[in-house]
């Protein structure tokens, strides 16, 4: 069928055949089909949806759009782990590291921030001479080696996401649930994950505003990953307020560290140590889930996950030492105006900030400042009394702390009771 008459098929509801939909994403593919054709059939599917054959088969075909990777020759369990991407989410830093001091292989596949959300491959680039980009082979040897890797995506790894999420970006289709889906699994099969453990963002900061839309996004994600025989578990976790403390990026590795110590904040610790549990017992360690925490637990009390991230980054060809790592030149802190306490911290009025400040890009082009960012010295519960931090801003210049100091502390409200709790994990599945 020709791509008008696929576009006319799925507006008017109906299902589109196997070949047809891998034609199409062919033609996005080797770019024989028109971007206004496949915004309009990007169109198509966020109002009419794909069904679950429709998806496996749209999956499947972006997933072989470029390379596979072929870790077979790592001849353990491959797990990796996905965020749908937050404000200060710097998981990936402390839970591999922690992963990979238990006994599993962790090759890891990251991406880099655009908009408010931060990216791990920009927090990594914080360490002199810390390499993201590193061939299979180096990948595979390290893995080896050093037990884990965190890459980049080469420029093969799925070229039709590449085409297709540019396209969503500007015409109103990035938050459909397919769409979505078939974004997230396809990169991740095509990285060469066996088994993955999902981190569905729910909140203001993240694409998905509620629990449902976060629930459905999960059910959809692991059914797909099923159907490419990927075992999977998914954690929807908080993202109203940011997580943990540090946003920016040579802050989060700080923060990462010391997390690695047994010093991080609780929210943060306590998704740390889940989601490095719910990795190990995906992996081929075969340990239930009390035992897997009890080795995370372990290794962080016992320093060898703070060992394996100083190996891992010398493998890669970083400085792990914290004096390496760039300090912006003027801090200052944020005062709470009133006592009280903190009932609200808006995650995406501080990613907004820590993107002025210089920490994250408008533009895939635009440059990233290592140094600068905010630290959220107060969270959502805590008591403040007046004049005391709520946050402490790391910038360039004197201005740009002025300004980012008004608008983080837009983002507090404070009153005289503390808000209800609200945990980090707000639901597992599988
Ligand atoms: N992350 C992705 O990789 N793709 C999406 O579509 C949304 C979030």
């Amino acid at each position: 069928m020709l791509p008008v008459e696929l576009i006319r098929a799925k507006r008017d509801g109906h299902r589109l055949a196997d070949a047809d939909l891998r034609g199409f994403i062919a033609g996005v593919t080797d770019g024989s089909i028109p971007d206004y054709q496949v915004a309009a059939m990007l169109m198509a599917i966020f109002v009419r949806g794909l069904d679950d054959a429709e998806l496996a088969a749209w999956a499947d075909a972006m997933t072989h759009s470029g390379d596979v990777i072929d870790l077979r020759a790592i001849d353990r369990a491959k797990i990796d782990k996905h965020s749908t991407g937050g404000v200060g989410d710097k998981i990936s830093l402390p839970l591999a590291p922690a992963v990979a001091a238990c006994g599993v292989a962790v090759p890891m596949v990251s991406g880099r921030g655009l908009g408010h959300t931060g990216g791990t491959l920009d927090k990594l680039e914080s360490i002199p001479g810390f390499r993201v980009e590193l061939s299979t082979e180096e990948l595979v040897a390290q893995v080896r080696d050093a037990g884990m890797a965190i890459v980049g995506a080469g420029a093969d790894l799925v070229p039709a996401d590449k085409r297709l999420y540019a396209l969503r970006d500007v015409t109103a289709t990035v938050d459909s649930l397919p769409l979505i889906a078939s974004s997230i699994v396809s990169k991740k099969i095509a990285a060469g994950a066996e088994a993955i453990v999902f981190d569905v963002k729910v909140g203001e900061g993240a694409f998905m505003k509620t629990l449902d839309d976060a629930r459905a996004l999960a059910e959809m994600m692991r059914e797909l990953a099923a159907r490419f025989g990927r075992e999977t578990a998914c954690l929807l976790t908080d993202m109203d307020q940011p997580l943990g403390a540090a946003v920016g990026n040579a802050l989060e590795i700080r923060e990462a560290v010391a997390t690695l110590r047994g010093e991080g904040p609780p929210d943060f610790t306590e998704l740390v140590t889940t989601a490095s549990t719910r990795l190990l017992t995906l992996s081929d360690l075969e340990v239930g889930e009390d035992e897997a925490r009890a080795r995370v637990s372990g290794v962080i009390a016992d320093g060898s996950a703070a060992r394996a991230y100083e190996r891992w980054i010398e493998a890669q060809g970083g400085t792990p030492d914290d004096a390496a790592l760039p300090r912006a030149p003027v801090f200052l802190d944020v005062e709470a105006p009133a006592a009280g306490y903190v009932t609200e911290l808006h995650s995406m009025e501080i990613g907004r900030v820590a993107l002025h400040l210089g920490a994250g890009r408008s533009t895939k082009e635009d440059p990233v400042d290592h140094a600068v960012g905010v630290i959220c010295v107060r969270k959502r519960g805590d008591r403040v009394e007046q004049g005391e931090p709520l946050a402490q801003i790391h910038a360039r210049t004197d201005q740009a702390a002025r300004t980012a100091a008004e608008h983080v502390l837009e983002a507090y409200e404070l009153a005289d009771e503390p808000p209800a709790d609200r945990p980090i994990i707000l639901e597992t599945l599988g």
